[in-house]
């Protein structure tokens, strides 16, 4: 790293990121691969225990439509089409696979009340022009023989698919790291640093100082609560948790071959032969606890549409914090502080939306933009005339 006094002072870099989950890396990586001077500090020694770590990995603008979220959708579809070519860029940059797929999603009844709201959910996203279609029990089985013969048809959102989220965290973080970017691990912020109200940076809580022309906060779901930024600077972001499964299967003969999603539980096959079985929604708040009740649910529901679960071997239990906001959008852009921006509050869709997000942050920083382009709707201005936050 390049030193201005050796001991204690790093920089100034062009671009300073806090928080190197998929968003954090995702933005750093496009900086840096852009000509940018990169630093990253992350709290963790090694990368996991965030949010990224423990994500289904599902990349379902579709399955994640809601009514009254275009912009969301907009974002949701854009990030998506973004997906291909980088994975194929940062294989052959890194080698690292990412396990990206687009093979669909299958989003199953399985009983009648699940199917009507399957169906509205079906008139929904054929009206935003999205590529889905119903399809009865016996086709929806053709495709995906595992599924448990009692189930009542299934919607094929043809536009979903997935992506190992830690091998693409780790392709991203190589790619960065390959472009320059300097990745500070294992380290506290102690203060922020500003300079006629600019940020310029941030104190560690070791001493040294990390100077940079812009600095981009993305810890996930702790972005709500740095106890160094000032309270009128934390965006309204709260933890939502989510437990997950892990399960193994035989990558020769998958139980699924694309995501199986019902009401209440996900299936995501891994290219590896792992299954992945998501996910809890509780706001519990910082309760990071895996419960009996909240595997139970989880095994049991996804054994109702694929009861070949029951054969697979479970290696481990986790859960994660989705970092929430109030209107489900992320919040990605400048902040009232001068030099300092946000990349953050991804909810859901966090791995979904880490290219578009890094690229938007990127290409506003670098061209000296008001906001991040393609993202406007997630503009942190948004909550300003609420008491002066962020
Ligand atoms: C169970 C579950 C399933 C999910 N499934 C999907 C899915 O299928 N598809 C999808 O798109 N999204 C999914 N998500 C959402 C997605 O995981 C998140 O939106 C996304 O990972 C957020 O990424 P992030 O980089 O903002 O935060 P994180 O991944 O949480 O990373 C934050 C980083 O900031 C660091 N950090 C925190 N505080 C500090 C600090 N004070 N100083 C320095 N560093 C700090 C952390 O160490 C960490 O590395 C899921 C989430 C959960 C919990």
């Amino acid at each position: 790293m390049s030193s201005q006094t050796e001991t204690d002072r790093s920089g100034p870099f062009d671009l300073l990121v806090v928080g190197g989950g998929i968003v954090g890396l995702a933005v750093a990586r496009e900086a840096a691969a852009a000509g940018a001077s990169v630093a990253l500090v992350d709290r963790e020694v090694v990368r996991g225990g965030d949010a990224t770590d423990v994500a289904a990995g599902m990349l379902a603008p579709v399955g994640e439509l809601d009514f009254g979220e275009p912009d969301l959708l907009k974002m949701n579809l854009d990030s998506a089409s973004l997906y291909p070519d980088l994975c194929v860029e940062l294989s052959s940059e890194t080698g690292i696979e990412t396990g990206y797929r687009r093979s669909g999603g299958l989003h199953v009844a399985p009983d009648a009340d699940e199917a009507a709201v399957h169906r509205r959910m079906l008139e929904l996203q054929v009206e935003s022009g999205l590529d889905s279609r119903w399809l009865g029990p016996g086709r929806a089985r053709e495709l995906e023989p595992a599924l448990s013969p009692s189930i009542h048809g299934a919607v094929f959102a043809a536009d979903d698919g997935s992506v190992d989220p830690r091998m693409m965290a780790l392709a991203l973080e190589e790619s960065a790291t390959r472009s320059g970017a300097i990745l500070l691990r294992g380290r506290e912020i102690a203060s922020l640093l500003l300079e006629d109200d600019r940020a310029r940076g941030v104190r560690l809580a070791d001493g040294p100082e990390i100077l940079a022309d812009e600095t981009v906060l993305s810890c996930g779901a702790e972005t709500g609560r740095l106890s160094w930024l000032e309270p009128d600077l934390r965006p309204p972001i709260r933890p939502v948790k989510g437990q997950v499964l892990e399960l193994a299967g035989d990558p020769g003969d998958p139980i699924c071959h694309r995501a199986i999603v019902s009401e209440r539980v996900y299936v995501v096959p891994r290219p590896d032969g792992r299954v992945i079985v998501g996910a809890t929604v509780e706001e519990k708040g910082w309760d990071r606890t895996v419960t009996a009740g909240g595997v139970h649910e989880l095994l049991r529901e996804a054994y109702r549409v694929l009861p070949e679960v029951a054969e697979l071997e479970f290696l481990r239990a986790s859960a994660g914090f989705r970092p929430g906001t109030p209107d489900n959008l992320p919040i990605v852009g400048r902040t009232v502080c001068s030099g300092l921006s946000l990349a953050t509050g991804h909810y859901r869709n966090g791995v979904l939306l880490a290219p578009l997000t890094g690229r938007a942050v990127a290409g506003m920083l670098a061209d000296g933009l008001d906001h991040a382009p393609g993202m406007e709707a997630a503009d942190p201005g948004r909550f300003r005339s609420r008491a002066g936050v962020v």
